[in-house]
This record gives C-alpha cells, structure tokens and sequence, in this order.
C-alpha cells in the first residue's frame, strides 16, 4: 500500500501524524522536509535569540517520536512538484515517490525586497533556526543594525539586537508598530520603551536600497529621510509568502495560499493542506485570511490527519488570540481588536508604567481585547468572546467586571 506523504515537518504535521495514529491507522507515513532537522518550535526562536533557552530546549518531540509513530523522515528533501494525477511527489533528484494521500503542511517564507543583492552577507529574514544560527553570528559581532518591518517578528529581531549590544535603527512603513492590532497610545508606549532602551524608532519611513562592500552588508539608506546608516546587519522583516507554487502548477486552487475546504480537502483529489500555507474557503465561498498562528496550524493538521485517516471533521476558527512579549511587557491580542472599526465602542483602561487593556465591544457585546502588560484576563476574555458576553451583564464579581469598575490595570 502506498504511504501518506507529508511534505513539511512543521506544527501541521506533527500535529496530523498524530491525529492519524489517534484514530488507530497504521498506514506508513513518509515526511519529506527541506528541513535539516527534526521538529521545532518557530516561536521558541526569539528565546534562543535571547539566550534565555538552548537551541535543544525548542525541539517540538523527543528522538524517539518519529520511530514510535512508524514516521520515515527525510530532511533536506525539498518536493520540486507533485503529479496529482500518477500520485506522486518529486524530490530534487527527480526521483518520485507514490502515495496513498498526499499532506502539503509546508508553511511560509519570509518576504525579501529587492533592496539589494540577496547574496550579501548581513540581509537576514527571521523564519528558521538556520536563519537563528546566521543572526546570532552575525549580531556577536556586529555593532549597528537596520531592521525593516512593523510586526511582531521585526520587535523580535530589534529586542535580540538589544540583547546583543547592537545599535539599531527599526524602520517602518506605517505610522505605528503593530498596527493592525494596537491603537496610537499603545504603539507610542512600546516606542517609548524601545528609544529610552536605545533604540532608533522610524515610522512612516522605508529601506530604499541596501549597500554592500566586499560581500558583506555596508549601509542601508533611508528612502524619506534620505540618510545613509552605516550597519553591518539588514533584517528584512516585512510579511511573509505562503509556499502554494506546488498547488499551482499542479493546477490546484490557489490564492495567497492553497484554497481548502473545511476538512483541509484542497481542490485536488487526495491532497490535503494545513497550516500557515492554507486559506480555508468560508461560508460565502471565498478564501478566508490566513492567521498563520501557532495553535492555528495545529488545529488544521488534527482535522487534516483525522480525515486522511476516515473521519469526517471540520475545521472550526476559533477566537484569534496572540500572546507575545517585548520592551519588558507581555502582550496579548484576543478577537477583533483592529483600531478604528466603525460602529464598535472601545473602553481603554491605561496606565503608562502598568501598561494597557482595552476593551472593543459592538452592541454591548464583547468582541475583542488588547492587553499590554497584564495578559491575566485574556483567556478569560477570550471565553466571553466566544459566548458573545455582555460586560455589562457580567456577574459584580467577575473579575473583568472588576477591573472596568476599577478602572486601572
Ligand atoms: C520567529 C517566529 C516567531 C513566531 N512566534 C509565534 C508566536 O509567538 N505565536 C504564534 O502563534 N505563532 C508564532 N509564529 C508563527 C508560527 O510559528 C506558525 O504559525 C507555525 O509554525 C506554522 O506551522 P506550519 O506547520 O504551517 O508551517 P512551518 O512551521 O513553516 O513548516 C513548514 C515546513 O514545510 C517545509 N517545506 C516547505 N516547502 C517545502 C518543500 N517544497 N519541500 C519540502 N519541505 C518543504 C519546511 O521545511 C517546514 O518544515 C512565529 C513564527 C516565526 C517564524
């Protein structure tokens, strides 16, 4: 019998392994990666940066996993193209390889702009260890660095230069950090903390061009300003591109990402697809956004490995949540939080030294919460979200109540 194939080595396919043993099948599973290494855990790579864990403390499963699960991992076998119609997959060295159901849980790559040439040592994206091993090689020696982006991948590349002593500029297109997820005052407050801990904060400013001397990263220009920063590293930290071309040229939907349904079915026979790479087609028929979350593609790779495996689930979105922490705060993003929606009302709750919450509700009912340094109440917040709660209804002691009636963080 042919094997499941899984291509990509990610959250997504471990998870779906695991979903598919869940349900007791015992069809071999082939993984194919153009990952050097075994599972691990991408948020983890901002602690690495930091040195507060080792590279070994991010690996997602023990050695033994993969022989437990009769899982046959091929690192650094990048699949070049799938036949949809013969089922199978090629490898680099064209051979092919059949298989029974196919698995594409191959994520995203980091965005790059054609600032200069890519070859250049010092232009870094932040997506992989590899790219962890790079940047910390290059940042014990560097002294100034440029960092391009407003997301929190960019904060987390800016916060490791800091840890590292590195001078850095953080130059971004829009007006604030984050800000699809946090108002004026709360990006101001996280500017603050980055320029008093010394940082060099650009808004409403980009990376024209990127120059190189002997192979190595020299200076990058600012395009508004026009200034020439002389630095030795280049993060390019500005999106990131889902990996669908393998969809594509097999004749598959795409969009940004691969088109699937709600069991994780793309429009190819026997070929599912999971995690950040996955666009999953609504109630109206059009794809949704990708919210390219940890939990998120773990979510999708359990309805994925259920389903190749006979069942017959769905895949549910649930209340977005997004858990970070930088400049000394923890954050957490519940819901919908995108400042100046119309028609929502917001009940802001600050204190510059505590930090923020912040309250968006529509029609009384709680639709989302942004916390900036006290992120206790988000899971609570998170299951009121869900139930569509009225804040107003909320018994006097529950702690949300509370804390609105208080009116402090
Ligand atoms: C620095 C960083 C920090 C993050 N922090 C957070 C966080 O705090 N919270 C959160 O929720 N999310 C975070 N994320 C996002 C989260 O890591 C992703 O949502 C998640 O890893 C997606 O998992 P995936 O399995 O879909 O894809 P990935 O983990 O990207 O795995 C894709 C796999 O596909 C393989 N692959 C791709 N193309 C091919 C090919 N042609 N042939 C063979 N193999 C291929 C790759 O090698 C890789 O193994 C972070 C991401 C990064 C990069």
């Amino acid at each position: 019998m042919e094997p499941y194939v899984i291509v990509g080595n990610g959250v997504a396919a471990v998870s779906a392994v695991e979903a598919i043993r869940a349900r007791g099948d015992r069809t071999p599973i082939v993984i194919l990666t153009d990952q050097e290494c075994a599972f691990y855990s991408r948020p983890s790579l901002y602690y690495i940066m930091l040195g507060r864990i080792q590279w070994e403390d991010a690996w997602g499963r023990p050695d033994w996993w993969y022989e437990a699960n009769d899982v046959d991992l091929r690192c650094s076998t990048a699949v070049t193209k799938i036949d949809p119609d013969r089922h199978t997959v090629q490898i680099e060295n064209k051979t092919d390889i059949g298989y029974s159901k196919l698995l594409l849980a191959v994520g995203t790559q980091g965005r790059v702009l054609p600032w200069a040439d890519q070859h250049l040592r010092g232009i870094v994206t932040l997506n992989t260890l590899l790219d962890v091993v790079g940047i910390s090689e290059l940042l014990s020696t560097a002294s100034r660095a440029v960092v391009a982006g407003g997301g929190l991948t960019s904060i987390e590349l800016v916060e490791s230069c800091r840890h590292w002593g590195v001078e850095t500029t953080f130059v971004m297109r829009g007006d604030r950090f984050l800000d699809k997820q946090l108002d004026h005052d709360e990006a101001e407050m996280i500017h603050s903390r980055l320029r008093a801990g010394g940082t060099d904060v650009r808004t409403n400013e980009e990376i024209a061009e990127v120059q190189g001397r002997v192979g190595r990263v020299r200076c990058a220009t600012l395009r508004e300003a026009g200034e020439e920063i002389f630095c030795e590293m280049a993060g390019c930290t500005v999106g990131v591109v889902p990996n669908s071309d393998l969809v594509k040229q097999a004749g598959g939907e795409t969009d940004r990402g691969i088109v699937t349904d709600d069991q994780m079915l793309t429009t190819l026979p026997d070929i599912y697809a999971a995690g950040d790479v996955v666009q999953v087609r609504g109630s109206d028929g059009k794809p949704t956004r990708s919210e390219m979350l940890w939990y998120v593609a773990g979510d999708m790779g359990r309805v994925a490995g259920g389903n190749m495996a006979g069942g017959d689930e769905r895949y549910r979105r649930r209340v977005f949540l997004n858990v970070s922490e930088f400049c000394g705060l923890d954050f957490c993003g519940v819901g919908s939080i995108v400042p100046g929606q119309p028609e929502v009302e917001e009940t802001i709750i600050r204190d510059e030294e505590r930090g923020s919450i912040r309250f968006v509700t529509l029609d009384g009912v709680l639709i989302g919460a942004c916390f900036l340094g006290d992120i206790r109440l988000a899971d609570i917040a998170r299951g009121l979200i869900a139930k569509g709660a009225r804040p107003r209804d909320l018994h006097s002691d529950h702690p949300l109540r509370l804390l609105l009636e208080r009116g402090s963080p």
